[in-house]
């Protein structure tokens, strides 16, 4: 018998916290089904058999950036090939070309542009928001929150609350990358750091904003790397809570500065979501974003603890431009159909884990 194994069993029957040594080991342990049936457990006791989704559609106004991440495809210069910024009238066309189709949730990302004022984002989501009030905008990740700061003055609660009375819902989780400011400062020297990432997230949820949570993995970071990250969003949850989900983002090295990293592993992927079911008890939702585990293993996630596969995306650019070999967009149909045949209740819900349907 494995006693470490035991003793983190024990834990989870009996709803325990685990520490860090028990993720860390969960992460080295190979035993992928014992490890399986523990999150599954753990999934099952925050949402039984639902697992959610939405239908959303994906506005990135802009890929030129001024911050050039390393691990990132999308953000470019102004001159290089294939750099756009939409006009608010572009971007206002984008977002109601598919309001028909029924999407609950605008969902604006974009880059770091040098030369757009604030006043261009405030507008963007001011008009979506009039012409579809009843559409949730979830709108700009802390990194982009923490950048508007900088270029007006305003504080993060000043920005938060102008994008607030546009008409922006909540904020994505994007942007976390590795919260370690050395790793930071080797791949993402001129955005966010971690404290100021998590000082949008907590404003956020002083002010009832909800957000999400993100973590980039596979590049540079260790497994200890990776575990203090879930702790710190562990431990902001406690301290001020609002996020709803994590969402695990596989490093995709194509066309990115990092190419001499290979992309993760299948085993890896769903090791990854399994231990942040189980290390992450305050956070409801655990997400498999299918547009970059790819929908196969998205589809087996969910028997590692995952309950949310995100939504019918129509067209995304950003991991796509780092190479994601998954569709632009699949339909409501075909994500019922993977939910059902893994086994769960697909259950369709809005942007604030609101449900708007089961599908028995
Ligand atoms: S990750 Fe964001 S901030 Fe960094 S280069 Fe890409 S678009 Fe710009």
């Amino acid at each position: 018998m494995d006693v470490r194994l035991e003793g983190i069993r024990h834990k989870v029957h009996n709803g325990e916290r685990l520490s860090a040594e028990d993720g860390l080991y969960l992460y080295r342990h190979n035993d992928l089904l014992a490890i399986a049936e523990l999150a599954r457990e753990a999934k099952i006791k925050k949402s039984q058999d639902k697992v959610f989704f939405n239908v959303n559609r994906h506005i990135n106004l802009t890929n030129i950036c001024h911050s050039r991440c390393k691990f990132c495809a999308f953000g470019i210069d102004s001159q290089d090939q294939g750099a756009y910024a939409m006009t608010p009238d572009e971007a206002f066309a984008w977002g109601a070309e598919v309001v028909e189709q029924g999407v609950t949730e605008f969902h604006v990302v974009s880059a770091l542009h040098p030369d757009l004022p604030f006043d261009y984002y405030v507008e963007v989501i001011s008009r979506l928001h009039q012409a579809y009030p009843d559409i949730h905008i979830q709108a700009f990740t802390a990194v982009e929150i923490h950048y508007f700061s900088q270029i007006t003055g305003l504080s993060i609660r000043e920005v938060l609350e102008t994008l607030q009375e546009a008409g922006m819902g909540s904020i994505p989780g994007g942007g976390a990358e590795i919260l370690n400011d050395n790793i930071r400062q080797q791949l993402c020297p001129n955005k966010a750091t971690s404290d100021e990432w998590l000082e949008v997230h907590r404003t956020a949820h002083q002010m009832g904003i909800k957000t999400n949570c993100t973590m980039l993995y596979g590049h540079i970071e260790s497994l200890e790397d990776r575990i203090d990250h879930l702790i710190q969003l562990r431990n902001l949850q406690d301290e001020a809570p609002g996020f709803q989900a994590f969402i695990p983002l596989p490093f995709l090295p194509e066309n990115t500065h990092l190419q001499g990293i290979s992309r993760t592993t299948a085993v890896d992927d769903i090791k990854t979501i399994a231990v942040s079911r189980l290390m992450l008890d305050n956070i409801d939702h655990i997400k498999a974003f299918w547009i970059m585990l790819g929908i196969g293993i998205a589809q087996l996630a969910l028997h590692f603890g995952a309950d949310d596969i995100d939504g019918t995306v129509i067209e995304e650019r950003i991991m796509h431009a780092a190479g994601a070999d998954t569709e632009k967009g699949i339909t409501k149909n075909e994500i019922i159909r993977l939910i059902q045949q893994a086994g769960y209740l697909p259950v369709e819900r809005d942007t604030l884990y609101n449900i708007l349907r089961e599908f028995r």
